[in-house]
């Protein structure tokens, strides 16, 4: 495993970032028991970064395994939707009594898909809570997670963002305002700009995981992320990542049925038709149309952040 500067933001990182969306209650809900398994291994392993969002709602079993490994030294990056100052300080609160920390390494501006001309019009008092908890010693480095090739090239230009968690994956999946060279080009500038950046959704929120190794190399070879943060669920994947990131041999046995199964599903009778899913999908991918959401499948990254906004629970993604 190879462990990487992020940026001058002073933290150093696995090259690999476990993501814990997909383990948590929006995407495969694992029991906390084995989800802390899981993560124990990652970190016995040698994984030393680890990415959540006040969204994911896996504080839980990241602090039950940072109870099984106390002292070690690892990274945790969360992000949280909040707009305004008093919503963003609960969040940052919330991670802090949450995951049972004096501090967060990394709290960013969820953003995905906000423009990168609204996004400090619309967050700028959320924006200013992270920067007084960082200068208050509660949050290492400070940034922005998006989706939008314009917002990588606003945040580069901007002393006070130490890091930025930009979408990329080799066909463009999601990636937003540009083509997938354009959002390489923003990345290599705020990179040499001294920004920390790791890469999200290299394998489309699960879409392209048919090719895994392929689309993890296609990250790995762009020098400007230190580090990849991966989605992972059982030991299996687990496995196979450590042998990605360590550079060992995989075998088309261990490769086989990667990325089969995994869909988005609406329980229809459960649904009240209230729309709210339709305004929470970063990506444009449900229309509401006889009086439901119907998912335009192309533009689906199987993120799950509809079904945390619906009331009803009427949506899985898994
Ligand atoms: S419909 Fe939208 S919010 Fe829901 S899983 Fe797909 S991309 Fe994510
Ligand atoms: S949020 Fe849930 S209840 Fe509301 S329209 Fe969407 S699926 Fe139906």
């Amino acid at each position: 495993m190879k462990y990487r500067d992020l940026g001058k933001s002073g933290l150093h990182v696995s090259e690999l970032c476990f993501g814990t969306l997909p383990m948590g209650p929006l995407q495969a809900n694992i029991p906390l028991e084995t989800a802390a398994d899981i993560l124990v291994s990652a970190i016995d392993q040698g994984i030393t970064f680890f990415d959540t969002a006040q969204m994911y709602r896996t504080y839980p079993h990241l602090r039950r395994a940072m109870a099984q490994r106390p002292g070690t030294d690892l990274v945790i990056s969360s992000k949280s939707t909040a707009e305004d100052y008093q919503t963003m300080e609960q969040a940052v609160q919330e991670a802090l009594r949450e995951l049972g920390r004096d501090y967060i390494d990394i709290f960013l501006l969820h953003a995905a898909r906000v423009p990168a001309a609204e996004l400090f019009v619309k967050r700028g008092g959320a924006w200013q809570c992270l920067q007084d908890y960082k200068q208050k010693g509660y949050l290492r480095a400070v940034g922005v997670s998006t989706h939008v090739v314009q917002t990588v090239e606003m945040l580069t230009a901007m002393p006070e963002v130490d890091i930025i968690f930009p979408l990329i994956n080799d066909v463009g999946l999601g990636i937003i305002g540009g083509s997938v060279a354009d959002m390489r080009n923003a990345v290599d500038h705020a990179a040499a700009a001294g920004k920390g950046l790791f890469s999200m959704k290299l394998l489309g929120g699960g879409n392209l995981l048919a090719e895994l190794p392929q689309k993890i190399a296609f990250g790995r070879a762009i020098p400007a992320f230190s580090a990849h943060a991966i989605g992972m669920i059982s030991a299996r994947e687990l496995e196979i990542n450590l042998r990605i990131f360590n550079n060992q041999p995989l075998d088309a046995e261990m490769l086989a049925g990667l990325g089969k199964g995994k869909s988005w599903f609406l329980f229809e009778p459960l649904c009240k038709h209230c729309g709210k899913c339709v305004k929470q999908c970063p990506n444009g991918a449900l229309l509401w149309q006889d009086n439901k959401p119907n998912l335009i499948r192309e533009n689906c990254l199987l993120c799950g952040y509809c079904a945390s906004d619906c009331p009803e629970f009427a949506i899985r993604v898994k």
